[in-house]
């Protein structure tokens, strides 16, 4: 029986691309009064590079505007938009989705990957607190702590007083939430929001033991014990 289900948290419960817009939109409006320039050209200018490749998008933001810098500087604004209270909130189906499986007495929690600051971040912006009975993040145990590492598992199973056969995991990144059910007996669900990881190959070829679209779909396999 399902005794606790757990969380990913970029492109599970938020748009990832909602907050990359929110940090440029940060980032957009610091520029545009450093050098006054239009914050929404810059703006723009973020999101297409982004679109061209996602790698060092600060440099080529600069190098476009033809503003010279030094390493200290980018990472100055790559730390701005971590630290920066994002504008996201959570998808429609989440809170129902609590709203049920609290009801069930089914305990929840949240393991995510990324930066610790940002996660915070993520976290305060969204109420999760509020929401959640355990909140790990990855980052603060140690970089080497990461997923698929399975010791955050080990934590929340921990914490949240139940076994592993009882845990489910919802994320929706092939190469790194799904491992977990090779190395623990948890289920795990993905979930597909058409996000950044819905191309990427399988750890291992370790696929997850459910697909779905909407969290509403999850709901249908608990009534029907299907998990
Ligand atoms: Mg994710």
């Amino acid at each position: 029986m399902v005794k606790a289900v757990i969380f990913d948290l970029d492109d599970t419960l938020f748009s990832e691309k909602k907050y990359i817009e929110s940090g440029y939109q940060h980032i957009a409006k610091l520029l545009s009064k450093r050098y006054e320039k239009d914050e929404a050209e810059i703006f723009e200018l973020l999101m297409e590079l982004f679109r061209n490749s996602p790698m060092n998008v600060f440099n080529r933001l600069l190098d476009t505007l033809g503003i010279s810098y030094t390493n200290k500087y980018i990472i100055e604004l790559v730390e701005e938009y971590r630290n920066h209270l994002p504008n996201i909130e959570f998808y429609n189906d989440v809170l129902p989705f609590l709203e049920f499986l609290k009801k069930r007495k089914i305990k929840v929690g949240i393991i995510t990957d990324g930066y610790a600051n940002a996660q915070r971040q993520k976290l305060k912006s969204v109420k999760a607190v509020n929401h959640f009975d355990e909140i790990i993040v990855t980052d603060e145990l140690g970089r080497d702590f990461w997923k698929p590492h399975p010791k955050a598992f080990e934590i929340m199973k921990h914490k949240l007083n139940v076994e592993f056969n009882e845990m489910v995991y919802v994320g929706d990144n092939p190469e790194k939430d799904f491992y977990i059910r090779s190395v623990y007996p948890i289920k795990t669900i993905r979930i597909n929001r058409n996000g950044v990881h819905a191309q990427k190959n399988y750890l291992n070829g370790v696929q997850e033991n459910h697909l779905i679209y909407l969290l509403s779909e999850l709901e249908s396999l608990f009534v029907n014990n299907f998990i």
